[in-house]
């Protein structure tokens, strides 16, 4: 039994706390601009997207650690976010097989790196550091478009990987000193497939309950993707 929280009203149907947990922004590819590409999950069966509406785009900023304030984020922005997104996800899955990105997808890269990135300002008083610019959200996706530029032209782009868990399509930077990190987090996709391991240990009762269809009890690491 799933547990529900009290998020229902007479219009919307009761959210699960899986359900919930599959919105929340994934920041595990040790990469910003492969960040922006996660907030679409499950790209291989059933997407989430995490960039329903404008304010989600103003919340990954923040969250990213772009921006401390949520800045002002209209459709439009959001439209040329996930723009900008999709030609980061393509180029880097490009990279990963082997193949040259699409023209088409690095002049959206470049396009939007080529924009005035985030200023630092330093206040005189506390020594602490904001970020300005005249625009801020243009600013803000400038500065992923120049991670992605600095990744996929960079050494680190040998290095970009696919989650090997089953679902999940996030892609990140294997850091690792043996080059062989297969999942976007240890204690979830990771995790997961200990468990589906073990469960093909135990016998056939056990992995009949993984039939479509029949309710079994995953793990946590489902909401991973
Ligand atoms: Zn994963």
């Amino acid at each position: 039994m799933e547990t529900s929280i009290g998020i229902s009203s007479p219009t919307s149907p009761r959210v699960s706390a899986r359900e919930l947990a599959a919105m929340d922004f994934r920041f595990r590819s040790g990469r910003r601009s492969l960040d922006l590409a996660a907030t679409l999950g499950g790209r291989h069966r059933r997407p989430i997207e995490r960039l329903g509406g404008p304010g989600d785009l103003a919340r990954w900023f923040g969250e990213a650690g772009l921006l401390a304030g949520p800045p002002p984020v209209d459709d439009d922005r959001l439209i040329l976010a996930r723009e900008l997104r999709e030609a980061i996800y393509r180029c880097a899955r490009s990279v990963i097989g082997g193949a040259a990105p699409a023209p088409g997808d690095v002049a959206v890269l470049n396009a939007h790196a080529a924009v005035p990135p985030l200023v630092p300002v330093l206040d005189a008083a506390t020594r602490a550091i904001t970020w300005t610019a005249p625009d801020l959200v243009a600013a803000a996706l400038s500065e992923v478009a120049r991670d992605a530029v600095d990744l996929l032209g960079g050494p680190q782009a040998e290095r970009i990987r696919e989650c090997a868990g089953d679902g999940c399509s996030l892609l990140f930077v294997d850091v690792s000193g043996a080059g062989r990190r297969r999942w976007c987090a240890m204690g979830g996709c990771g995790n997961l497939e200990k468990v589906r391991r073990h469960r093909r240990r135990s016998g056939p009762e056990r992995i009949a309950g993984e039939r479509p269809g029949e309710s079994i009890e995953r793990p946590e690491g489902e909401a991973f993707r």
